[in-house]
């Protein structure tokens, strides 16, 4: 594992003595968390837990959670998986040390869970007591164009609500142990992802809310926890004065909200962009630098209604855009509380948010 030392070390505890803004990381494996920590991350800002699932020991489980067709095996299926996620929770708390560590419910598009061979249809179709071409025809009811405008995110808690109940319990079950091992305070983070309207991020609070109960009375452990949101389309950012009634902070996820908001893939090689850059059209790439114009007009609206509605809301930033100097400066203009990147870039998210201190302070000297 890499780490800062000598001259570097020095220089960035200057960096630190200036900063305001906090800089968490982006991290969901154990070696990533290990790695932020080492980098001077002060928390982790989002943990995808989807990454999780993908692992060879789960993702037959998995794929029986998203291809059964009730309740009762969706519940059979993450029985399974919850032990495996209790386990991710324990180690990255225990890394963490009593850090803020924001996890995110589950967010793929469910297609990229789908079997494709026609073995790994045959497990999973045995596994679930049915014949492989039933199992086929519900795959392909899963499959849509647009992925990622779909069924993923707070979507998939609404419909599937026995899935966010299976993490909010095994993060809370996580949280208990730790606390009972290591005597620290762990107080997470739940974080709702693709919110788009304040009553999708209340139902979902409530069950998690009753989980967090229902948890309590078996440890005899009472957790404090909060429960917030990633504001990551334009909708959420315009009513994020309904959705800081509920929610405790707010994560902005300028991946997507660039994505939505510009109308522009985020996963396709947008061959134009160079153009219009050149051009004079966009400022930057805005997949790298923050749109200003667009993109952080709606981010600034938002920390304004979510402060106004909910003083002191915690507001962060966990896109891509987290890493990005120009982006960091506009975030410390904002008045955000942290950053959050991959691990790799937290040394220059703690210099850029250092510059950008100093340049605020400046400006408001002059
Ligand atoms: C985002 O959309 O900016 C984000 C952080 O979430 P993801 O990249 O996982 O969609
Ligand atoms: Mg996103």
């Amino acid at each position: 594992e890499p780490e800062l030392s000598g001259e570097f070390a020095t220089l960035m505890g200057w960096a630190d003595s200036v900063r305001r803004m906090k800089v968490r990381a982006n991290a969901e494996t154990p070696l990533d968390a290990r790695t932020a920590r080492n980098f001077g991350a002060e928390g982790i800002g989002l943990s995808r837990t989807e990454h999780m699932f993908f692992d060879a020991e789960r993702i037959v489980a998995v794929r029986e959670m998203i291809l059964s067709d009730d309740e009762k095996g969706r519940r059979a299926a993450l029985a399974k998986l919850l032990p495996m996620q209790r386990q991710d929770f324990v180690e990255l708390f225990t890394i963490m040390q009593g850090l803020p560590v924001t996890i995110r419910l589950l967010d793929p598009p469910l297609h990229e869970f789908l079997p494709h061979s026609e073995a790994e249809i045959a497990e999973v179709a045995q596994a679930l007591g049915v014949s492989a071409d039933k199992l086929k025809a519900r795959a392909h009811a899963l499959h849509e164009f647009n992925p990622m405008l779909g069924f993923r995110g707070v979507r998939l808690a609404i419909v599937y609500p026995e899935i966010a109940e299976m993490q909010a319990r095994a993060i809370f079950e996580a949280a208990s142990q730790v606390a009972k091992e290591t005597g620290e305070t762990i107080k997470p983070e739940i974080m709702v992802p693709l919110v788009m309207t304040s009553a999708e991020l209340d139902l979902t609070k409530a069950r998690i809310d009753a989980v967090a109960k229902e948890v309590a009375q078996e440890t005899g452990v009472t957790l404090d926890y909060y429960v917030g949101t990633m504001i990551e389309l334009p909708r959420a950012a315009l009513r994020a004065g309904d959705i800081a009634k509920t929610a405790e902070f707010f994560s902005f996820g300028t991946n997507d909200l660039t994505q939505t908001t510009l109308g522009i893939s985020r996963d396709d090689a947008s061959t134009f962009l160079g153009d219009y850059v050149a051009k004079g059209i966009l400022a930057t790439d805005p997949f790298v630098t923050i749109d200003r114009e667009g993109v952080g007009e709606l981010v600034a609206l938002a920390a304004r209604n979510g402060r106004e509605a909910r003083p002191g809301i915690k507001l962060g930033i966990c896109g891509e855009h987290g890493g990005d100097p120009a982006t960091i400066a506009f975030c410390e203009e904002t008045g955000l509380d942290y950053v959050s990147c991959s691990p790799y870039r937290v040394p220059i998210a703690r210099l850029a948010a250092a510059q950008a201190a100093l340049n605020v302070k400046a400006e408001g000297q002059a």
